[in-house]
């Protein structure tokens, strides 16, 4: 397993522990080298608190945003959960050592596959990469106890309600435009979401 490093450890603890209290969510991000997953280049960005673009138009958000969102989605040991725009793989990857099992979907195969890579370099086996549309989920793996949508959308997909488990969390970038999103955290009641909303966020766009 990977050793935190020292550069993890001190965005961990000057923009993470701030808002994100969970011990269990502090400790997965230790585990996940956030340099991995960003462009080479931008390798020295990769410890601040700003989202970095990863090609093809689209980002890795800022490690408390991802923190915070992992936190509210509550895992536990026995989830399955099921995440919409793989991108880099990041958040991905602090998810599979939280929950049983994560299945990612990522519309652009490019990055889908560096992704795959990723993951087995760092040896997380218990996450599944589809290349595909995410609005249509993945019905062969469900039903999920928790889906997290990591793109921007002005509704949350019809298909992804039917694939969540009855008591299952959702947690997703949604807004009346893609330009006022807010965090929104819902939970699943006989068959509809009651949601809640949360902080404004900016987030690339689901398509
Ligand atoms: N979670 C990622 C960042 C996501 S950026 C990380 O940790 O790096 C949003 C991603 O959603 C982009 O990679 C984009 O290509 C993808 N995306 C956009 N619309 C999609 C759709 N309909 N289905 C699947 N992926 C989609």
């Amino acid at each position: 397993m990977y050793q935190s490093d020292p550069s993890n450890e001190a965005m961990i603890e000057r923009y993470v522990k701030p808002t994100v209290r969970d011990r269990r969510v502090l400790d997965a991000m230790r585990k996940t080298p956030r340099h991995f997953f960003a462009p080479t280049h931008l390798g020295r960005y990769s410890y601040h608190d700003e989202a970095l673009p990863i090609g093809h138009g689209q980002t890795i958000s800022q490690p408390s945003l991802v923190a915070m969102m992992t936190e509210a989605l509550q895992l536990r040991e026995s989830d399955i959960v099921l995440e919409i725009g793989t991108g880099s793989g990041y958040q991905a990857a602090i998810l599979s050592h939280l929950a049983r099992h994560v299945v990612t979907i990522e519309l652009i195969p490019d990055l889908a596959d560096s992704a795959r890579k990723r993951f087995r370099d760092l040896q997380c086996s218990n996450i599944t990469v589809i290349t595909g549309d995410g609005r249509k989920g993945y019905p062969s793996r469900a039903p999920y106890d928790r889906i997290i949508l990591t793109a921007g959308a002005t509704s949350f997909p019809e298909a992804l309600i039917v694939q969540l488990i009855e008591g299952g969390r959702v947690v997703a970038p949604i807004g009346e435009t893609l330009d006022h999103l807010q965090i929104c955290v819902g939970k699943k009641y006989r068959g509809v979401i009651r949601w809640e909303r949360g902080i404004h966020v900016a987030f690339v766009p689901l398509r």
